[in-house]
């Protein structure tokens, strides 16, 4: 089979528009897909395992990561540390399959900076509506009032940085979305920095144009 160079694909929205669910389907739909588990100092929510959703770092380790030159991209949301650890996507995109980052704006404009610039494709999720956002973060019945409100006051702060991603798609209706996120990832697979070889085989049709001159 041809070989081919993974994509770092990097998701952000304001929390509630529905960057998680879209991230779920797309792990279903292609089980190459590797998510990126990034290190994190706030306290664990009940269910979230440390190396599932996150691992979960003292501040004096994740300061060490950075210091390391160990994290990709890192940033300070809503009082606390994250940051995707650059090893695995390094890893991973090299053996030929793609990386899901959840991260913020910060973090798509690092990666965007990054030497695997060339590699990233970012998507930025809308929600339909202010109303709308609201109604799923209360539906999604994870946090109280005073978190909602205070995710809700952020929440314009993240919007406001819709112009720098390559796509934004409003998700209003959760199957058309999903699906036309999957037909940028299918898109993006086949720009020619992800099929380096190429190379190789556009030789061979040189050589074979020229046997036949
Ligand atoms: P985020 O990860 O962006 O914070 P979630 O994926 O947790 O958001 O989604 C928030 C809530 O909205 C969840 O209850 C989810 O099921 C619901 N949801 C997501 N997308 C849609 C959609 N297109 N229409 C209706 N509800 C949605
Ligand atoms: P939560 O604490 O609700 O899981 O995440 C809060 C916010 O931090 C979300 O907007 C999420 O996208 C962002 N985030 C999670 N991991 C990272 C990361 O590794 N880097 C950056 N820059 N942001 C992250």
């Amino acid at each position: 089979m041809q070989d081919r160079r993974g994509l770092l694909i990097i998701l952000s929205s304001p929390s509630g528009a529905g960057k998680s669910t879209l991230a779920k389907r797309l792990m279903a739909w292609d089980e190459g897909l590797k998510f990126s588990v990034s290190a994190t100092t706030r306290a664990p929510r009940e269910g979230e395992e440390h190396g599932r959703e996150y691992y979960f770092l003292e501040e004096k380790q994740f300061k060490d990561m950075v210091t390391d030159g160990q994290m990709l991209e890192h940033a300070h949301v809503f009082g606390n540390f994250y940051g995707s650890p650059a090893g695995p996507v390094k890893e991973t995109i090299d053996a030929g399959r793609d990386v899901l980052f959840d991260v913020d704006w910060q973090g798509e404009i690092q990666i965007r900076n990054s030497d695997l610039a060339k590699h990233a494709l970012s998507i930025f999720i809308l929600p339909p509506s202010i109303t709308e956002l609201r109604r799923r973060l209360e539906t999604r019945g994870q946090d109280d009032a005073a978190v909602i409100n205070k995710r809700m006051q952020k929440s314009w702060d993240e919007i406001s940085h819709w112009g720098s991603y390559d796509y934004v798609l409003v998700n209003d209706d959760l199957d058309a979305t999903e699906a036309r996120l999957k037909t940028i990832i299918e898109a993006e697979r086949l720009r020619r920095e992800q099929q380096p070889w190429l190379q190789n085989h556009v030789r061979q049709l040189q050589s074979e144009y020229e046997d036949t001159q």
